[in-house]
């Protein structure tokens, strides 16, 4: 058994992970990062790529926001395989009653700083002409955006190994006491220690309640100006908000290739990577209901992939209760890629006593610990 010391070992190479990293190379840290597979391959691979804010609760609306900023202020930096577009996001209202929550979010995003426009059916079709007829309304949120999540993870571990942050191949078998442990059986010392595990952080720190909930995304040929900004009906929030029942939405996304990526679908209990052809016919079918056009389009891939689900719907930021060596930056289900750079930001902020743009306590995981689990 051998052992190397590291002032931070990250056990977890996915964009988490790799934002980790860079942040605490940065800051002058020596890290290593240990994966058992490449960089970026986990649900970084199997995400959308939405840089979207989100208002299901203050605390997520903070994360989201902040974490936007914190990537247009990137932007620069970012090289071109990374496909970053300010495309805007419009919440699609199908119904009087969508466009109430059209008018409540505008009124809340408005008093919060950020920009919104209320679209009405004339307005929406003007910007996306193959919705179909008869659609009620919509928001434009013109600042969200979209990227290619594998290239971004990639980019943070390169500026990262610039600084001198080592990558390790290999499977974990356990963490914690400032030790991680290989399954080879080669141990790496770190003074900290970061499970950015995703989905399967839960494995390595059983006491975290992070359930996988799976996703499928289809991605089609090339249709340039199909579609101009990512379009999600607003009854994806209801979906999203389903903690039981298996749920599809209409979530649509124009890549810079002129490809467009349909999703979604959310399912618990789901633990095998195999495309669930119901499910399939379930979510093109609500996407063929708002977008006819659709139909007719070429599929070239379809994959899933599985979201670190917490019960109250917010990430895992911050020490881990019972081992001051421990630290926990996952569960951030369907809003990983987006909330990649803030959790990094807060969690190195609060590692380094320095003064965070905003208060990491909604993310602590003591909020859900389970004594008796780790006791
Ligand atoms: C279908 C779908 C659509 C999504 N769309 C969006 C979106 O539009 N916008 C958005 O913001 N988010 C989206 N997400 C969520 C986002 O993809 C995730 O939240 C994010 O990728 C999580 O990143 P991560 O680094 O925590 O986990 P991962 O990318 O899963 O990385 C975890 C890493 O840990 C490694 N690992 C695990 N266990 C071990 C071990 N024992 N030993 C060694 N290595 C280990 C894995 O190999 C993996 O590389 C989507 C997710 C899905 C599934």
């Amino acid at each position: 058994m051998s052992s190397t010391a590291y002032e931070v070992v990250i056990v977890g190479a996915g964009i988490v992970g790799a934002a980790c990293a860079d942040e605490f190379a940065l800051r002058g840290m020596r890290v290593a990062v240990v994966d058992r597979d490449v960089v970026g391959s986990g649900a970084t691979a199997a995400g959308m790529g939405h840089i979207v804010v989100m208002d299901d609760s203050e605390a997520q609306f903070a994360l989201t926001r902040y974490s936007q900023r914190l990537w247009q202020a990137l932007r620069p930096e970012l090289p071109a395989d990374v496909e970053y577009e300010q495309c805007g996001t419009i919440w699609v209202a199908a119904d009087e009653e969508e466009m109430a929550e059209v008018q409540r979010k505008h009124g809340y995003y408005t008093r919060l700083g950020v920009p919104t426009t209320v679209l009405d059916s004339q307005a929406l079709k003007r910007l996306e002409p193959n919705l179909r007829a008869g659609l009620a309304g919509g928001l434009l949120v013109p600042e969200d955006a979209v990227l290619y999540p594998p290239c971004a993870a990639r980019f943070m571990m390169e500026r990262a190994h610039k600084s001198g942050t080592q990558l390790v191949s290999g499977s974990v078998a356990e963490i914690g006491q400032g030790r991680v442990r290989m399954s080879e059986g080669i141990e790496i010392a770190g003074e900290i220690i970061v499970n950015a595990a995703g989905a399967w952080s839960s494995e390595l720190t059983p006491g975290i309640e992070i359930k996988k909930r799976k996703g499928h995304l289809v991605i089609t040929d090339r249709y340039p100006g199909f579609l101009r900004h990512q379009l999600v009906e607003l009854g994806y929030l209801k979906s999203a908000h389903s903690v039981s029942s298996d749920s599809v939405a209409f979530n649509v996304q124009p890549r810079r290739t002129g490809q467009i990526l349909i999703g979604s679908s959310r399912q618990y209990g789901a633990e095998q990577k195999d495309v669930d052809h119901d499910i399939l016919r379930r979510m093109l079918q609500r996407a063929q209901e708002y977008m006819p056009g659709l139909g007719s389009m070429s599929a070239v891939r379809t994959w899933t992939g599985f979201r670190a689900a917490t019960p109250d719907k917010l990430p895992l930021i911050g020490p881990c209760p019972g081992d001051t060596s421990l630290f926990l930056a996952t569960g951030h289900e369907g809003l990983g890629i987006t909330t990649s750079l803030a959790t990094a930001r807060i969690l190195v902020d609060g590692i380094t006593d320095a003064k965070a743009e905003i208060p990491i306590e909604p993310y602590l995981p003591s909020r859900g610990w389970k004594e008796s689990v780790h006791a």
